[in-house]
């Protein structure tokens, strides 16, 4: 076991030694939070404490899997691998695949994302408004989204447009046997909450509890943990948070910094441990952070130093308009790999919207430089990967309604929408599944010979489909390829597609998609189910791991919380962009500030701010404005570059002189190059 104490300072010894009780790690950023908590578990298994008795939360698959990592590497796989390390949504996901029926949901519930959402949340508004009346799907959607983050249930009384949708929304959602993102946090409180075998049977399997990231905990997650963590018994709880309210940055969300700055009230008489020395980047750039976030009203004030040395100054680059901007990053990436001996992976570029990586990845394409995308959703948002997904779900479990519903016409086989509509009344009436109302008589007797006869013929395919998955030793994803093969799903995407490139980059982002859950497979012992469950969860955040592949990371602010490179770009300080727009209406500029904060103490070694004169938005090109944020910076921290006269000014007498010089000397000693 290769795990030593002499790697961590005082106090972060303190905190991986002290394994009872509330824990309380108060720290800025890049001062070993997270490697606290992967040495706690490492040291805790040195005391013989049992790995399955240990939970460590996170917020994104991608810090999960990072943690996972980190503690294979100190451990080895077998060890770790017995270590719960999981985010919020995965861990309640299996607490209530275990028990969900308490409250009344079948166990093979689906999880329905976003787009799910929305879709029946605009079938839900036009069968609720008045005349009159309206209401934006995406509007209804942050509304209910909201309320569940706090707890609220959806209410009894229609007395509001919002709250009937609410209530209708919540009612389908059970009919189909769905729930939301919210649904698997609000629910797996309440049956903690509202069961205590359930809750003692979790209690007794952790007894150790940590939270990474905790500043970005909301209501009911502080509550989840709460269940988990404290003792029916009244013994004090074994649990052990990080966090850094600087670094709170999902306030949208409903997180709630008092969660963190009043840790005592919910777990009393904690250990709080405060961390200092920042063991990530240069000087220059934390005291660039630290100036920055000294703007903010109502925080705990930190003493961070760091003893990497001063570093380069941070630059900020004023350029024409995004798309010199992003010409200017990949073309000096490019070179500063090359002349510096580094790496793609060794650079980042951060930014504030998903909308400005389009001008970022068209010139990195350009210009040939590798690079990955984190934060966009493209692929899991993409309609084959859902479809193709659904149709592995139906395979599993024909009695999935969402995923049927998805399929049952895709490709077209002759079943219409109106025969479907009749389909689901009839399960809603019945309380069954929807496949299970195609196969009534009832609903036979209601729809033409044909449509009873393409449906027939689906639900003997779909049969036939389940046997094959099923057979003992069968080679699951190749039964997958020819399931997708036979359903004539190829022929279809084809035409709909609008020429061959598109129609080849969905046919192999299936191949991925069949290849991942191969992947999977060696890794794991969930079977499709599992994968089916750990893809929902994927759709969830800003966290794309799919693309595990190499190159420059190009990433959303938010999603780069927890990580480090060694060079970063943070682009488009502008008014507008970073401050957001949304920012100044809805009162949150300190948010804003944070997530800039988070921005810039992710760089270790250089980092370059950027901004533009104009950008393309909302169509057009728009003048811009400096971020305000700017002038709060230190400018004796920060050299100023005009990528307009940088590229006007002619290279220097005296630099052509010295690389003539350079050329004579390497040709006089015979060197070469
Ligand atoms: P963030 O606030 O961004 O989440 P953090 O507080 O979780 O940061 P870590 O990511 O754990 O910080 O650590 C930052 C970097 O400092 C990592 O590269 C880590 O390995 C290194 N580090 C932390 N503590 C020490 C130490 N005692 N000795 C050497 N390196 C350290
Ligand atoms: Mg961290």
């Amino acid at each position: 076991m290769s795990f030593r104490l002499f790697d961590l300072n005082d106090p972060q010894r303190h905190a991986v030694t002290t394994t009872e009780g509330p824990l309380l790690i108060l720290a800025g950023a890049g001062t070993g939070k997270t490697r606290v908590i992967t040495f706690r578990i490492g040291y805790m298994l040195s005391q013989g404490i049992e790995a399955a008795s240990i939970l460590a939360v996170t917020f994104t698959n991608k810090a999960a899997n990072e943690m996972r990592e980190r503690l294979m590497a100190m451990l080895g796989k077998e060890k770790a691998g017995k270590v719960t390390m999981s985010t919020f949504h995965a861990l309640c996901m299996r607490i209530l695949r275990q028990d969900i029926e308490k409250l009344g949901y079948k166990k093979n519930f689906t999880i329905y994302d976003e787009g799910d959402q929305t879709g029946l949340l605009k079938k839900i508004i036009t069968r609720t408004v008045a005349i009159g009346e309206k209401m934006e799907p995406n509007v209804a959607k942050s509304l209910i989204s909201k309320a569940k983050n706090n707890g609220w249930n959806a209410p009894q009384e229609e007395k509001t447009l919002i709250g009937a949708i609410f209530a209708r929304y919540q009612a389908d959602l059970k009919q189909l046997n769905a729930v939301d993102f919210d649904d698997l946090l609000l629910l797996t409180v309440k049956l903690l909450a509202e069961h205590a075998d359930v809750r003692q049977r979790w209690q007794k399997r952790f007894r150790y509890v940590m939270v990474d990231e905790f500043q970005d905990t909301n209501r009911l997650q502080l509550e989840l943990v709460g269940y988990l963590a404290k003792r029916d018994d009244g013994t004090p709880p074994n649990v052990a948070v990080v966090g850094d309210d600087d670094q709170s940055i999902y306030g949208w969300r409903g997180a709630e910094v008092s969660n963190i700055l009043e840790f005592e009230t919910h777990f009393p008489n904690p250990t709080v441990v405060k961390l200092e020395q920042n063991y990530r980047s240069t000087n220059s750039i934390l005291n660039t952070a630290n100036t920055l976030i000294k703007n903010n009203p109502r925080r705990r004030p930190k003493q961070l130093w760091s003893g990497k040395g001063d570093g380069d100054k941070v630059r900020l680059v004023m350029a024409p308009n995004d798309h010199e901007e992003a010409d200017f990053i990949a073309g000096e990436i490019a070179k500063r790999k090359a002349e510096g001996n580094l790496r793609y992976e060794d650079f980042a570029v951060l930014f504030r919207m998903n909308a400005q990586a389009r001008s970022l990845e068209q010139a990195f394409q350009e210009k040939g430089v590798p690079y990955r995308i984190i934060g966009g959703k493209s692929f899991f948002d993409s309609r084959e990967v859902k479809d193709v997904l659904s149709y592995f779900a139906c395979t599993l479990n024909a009695d999935n309604d969402a995923a049927l519903l998805r399929i049952i016409n895709t490709p077209p086989r002759g079943i219409s929408e109106a025969t479907v509509q009749k389909a689901l009344e009839l399960s809603i009436k019945e309380k069954c599944s929807l496949f299970q109302a195609l196969q009534k008589e009832e609903l036979h007797q209601g729809i033409t010979p044909r449509a009873v006869t393409a449906i027939h013929e689906f639900m003997t395919q779909l049969d036939a489909w389940e046997t094959k998955l099923n057979e003992p030793l069968v080679n699951q994803p190749e039964v997958l390829r020819k399931i997708i093969d036979e359903s004539g799903y190829y022929d279809d995407l084809r035409r709909s597609c609008k020429n061959g490139d598109e129609a080849l980059k969905r046919e192999s982002n299936i191949r991925d998609l069949v290849g991942g859950f191969e992947r999977y497979l060696e890794k794991s012992d969930g079977g499709l189910s599992g994968f089916l469950d750990a893809m929902a969860l994927r759709q969830d955040k800003d966290d794309d791991d799919k693309e595990k592949g190499t190159g420059v990371t190009l990433i959303t602010l938010h999603a780069s919380k927890g990580l480090e490179f060694p060079h970063c770009y943070l682009v488009g300080l502008e008014e507008g962009v970073l401050p957001h727009d949304r920012s100044k209406l809805e009162g949150t500029l300190d948010e804003e500030r944070r997530l800039l904060y988070v921005g810039i103490t992710r760089a270790q070694q250089t980092l370059t701010m950027t901004y533009c004169y104009s950008r393309f938005r909302y169509g057009g090109s728009i003048p811009c404005t400096p971020s305000s944020f700017i002038k709060e910076l230190d400018p004796d921290l920060i050299e100023r570059i005009d990528l307009k006269k940088l590229m006007n000014t002619p290279v220097a007498d005296t630099a052509v002189k010295s690389r003539f010089a350079a050329m004579r000397a390497a040709l006089e000693t015979g060197g070469g190059r």
